[in-house]
């Protein structure tokens, strides 16, 4: 409670610091200051990195979790309690260390909270599988790290967890509370670093199965590595990415459909894998929409998200804000920016900005940041921008407004998208227990937060027996 009451201020100049959390002594890495996106000369913290022996010694040491079915749902419901009673580190770290915004960071303690509750509802069925190693992106740092391990250890595995590069510091502070929760040491490990750790991890036998969160090309490699080195059953659950779109026909309510596309493209600064990426227009209302949607991202307030007036922070690093620029500059060279904005020069800012395009098929990757793509159609080629998105190969969010009920009927049975939003915003999951996750390049499922997720962390054995 007091942390809560007390927790920005102290906050505003804190050190955290973060090393591999492992269940024996094992080598380490050399350590680096973990940067604030928002602001270049504030050091958040250190970071003592794990390398691939930090791993192998990690894996050897790890032990599934002995606890009955009803012990893990006490001790992870307590690791609920401690990062609720948690809250104003916990945002601390999402402002300094993300770029979070107060009402992302919010967002985001409640889905990772969300998590843990619901998994520690379903500990019962099934055995462990032994070791599984969950890998996780920054974007939402603390939520998806902590769904991936609570669903693992809610069945019984023995978790060897690797938070992304960038945000290494809150996930090591929710290990602490887990481990504080009364999680034992040998059953869940963490091992800060990048893509080598990643890779020693995927590359281990002992590894019975992989949790995987980011890029569509780092699951690409992953599942060949794994198909290298681990046992042929081993489940790899595997969220990547999306190119979203939403179409916005021309009974849609403008006003609504604004609020829904400014949320869905730019909260987060756009670093959402169900962030809105395509936008479709029809042609006839798209003058007045697009005004209006300019009217209001000019209203959006950049900068530091410390500031709790601040609505879009920072991206994640110089690396993304480079690619994320690089692809404006390019579109403005082409003419087909259609609207963008100053920004903060003291931090990786991108503006909000609106880009034309001929339809998606134009997009070749996910810009990953708060750029919005437009494109128009006409009423009669509704089924060919249905087809174009669905050619694009991912299947994450897809959002239609619109005022006709059979369209919401056709056009949802006929995209192909493992989530679907009408008449309100795309912004993945709205709580931690609702099902979540993509189809074809966008990932393998079962949705997080489903109830089908926590039983891919298992073993199911038939047992047959004869007469005595
Ligand atoms: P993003 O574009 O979101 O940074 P990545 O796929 O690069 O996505 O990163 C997601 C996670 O995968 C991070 O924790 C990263 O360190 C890890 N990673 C990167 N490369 C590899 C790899 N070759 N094997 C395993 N994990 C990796």
């Amino acid at each position: 409670r007091e942390a809560v009451e007390t927790g920005r201020g102290f906050f505003a100049t804190h050190e955290w610091q973060a090393a591999p959390l492992t269940a024996v002594e094992a080598p380490q890495g050399p350590s680096d200051p973990v940067a604030n996106p928002a602001r270049l000369s504030d050091t958040v913290g250190q970071v003592r990195w794990a390398v691939p022996e930090t791993v192998a010694a990690a894996a050897s040491a790890a032990r599934p979790w002995q606890a009955s079915a009803a012990e893990r749902t006490v001790i992870l419901n307590r690791a609920a309690d401690l990062f609720e009673a948690n809250a104003g580190e916990v945002f601390a770290l999402l402002h300094r260390e993300a770029g979070k915004t107060m009402l992302d960071a919010v967002a985001e303690l409640r889905e990772a909270v969300d998590f843990l509750r619901y998994y520690a509802a379903r500990t019962e069925g099934g055995a462990a599988l032994g070791i599984f190693a969950c890998i996780s992106p920054w974007n939402f740092p603390l939520a998806i790290f902590t769904g991936q391990v609570a669903a693992a250890l809610a069945a019984g595995n023995a978790v060897l967890a690797k938070p992304a590069e960038q945000t290494p510091l809150i996930a090591h502070r929710a290990v602490e509370w887990l481990h504080e929760a009364g999680v034992p040491r040998t059953a869940l490990q963490s091992l800060p670093g990048a893509g080598e750790v990643g890779a020693a991890l995927t590359s281990n036998p002992t590894v019975g199965g992989m949790a995987f969160t980011g890029s569509t090309e780092t699951a690409q490699i992953i599942h060949r590595t794994m198909a290298k080195h681990l046992a042929p059953g081993a489940p790899l659950i595997a969220e990547t990415g999306g190119l979203n779109a939403m179409i916005v026909d021309s009974t849609a309510l403008p006003e609504q459909a604004v609020q829904a596309i400014v949320e869905s493209a730019f909260q987060s600064a756009g670093q959402r894998c169900s962030a809105l990426r395509c936008l479709y227009v029809q042609e006839d209302i798209a003058e007045d929409l697009l005004k209006m949607l300019t009217g209001a991202m000019e209203a959006l307030l950049v900068g530091d998200p410390w500031e709790l007036s601040c609505d879009l922070g920072p991206v994640i690093d110089a690396e993304a804000k480079a690619g994320i620029v690089a692809h404006i500059e390019q579109a403005a060279s082409e003419g087909r920016v259609i609207k963008t904005f100053p920004t903060p020069d003291r931090g990786h800012f991108v503006a909000p900005t609106l880009i034309r395009v001929s339809g998606i098929d134009q997009m070749t990757r996910e810009i990953f940041g708060p750029v919005l793509h437009v494109a128009t159609f006409k009423a009669t080629q509704i089924d060919k921008v249905i087809a174009a998105i669905n050619a694009t190969g991912y299947g994450l969010t897809f959002g239609l407004q619109t005022r006709i009920d059979d369209r919401v009927q056709h056009v949802s049975e006929a995209i192909h998208a493992g989530n679907i939003y009408v008449n309100r915003n795309q912004i993945g999951a709205i709580v931690g227990s609702q099902p979540f996750g993509g189809e074809g390049l966008s990932g393998t499922g079962p949705k997080a937060g489903g109830p089908l997720y926590v039983d891919r962390f298992r073993r199911h054995e038939t047992l047959l027996m004869g007469g005595a």
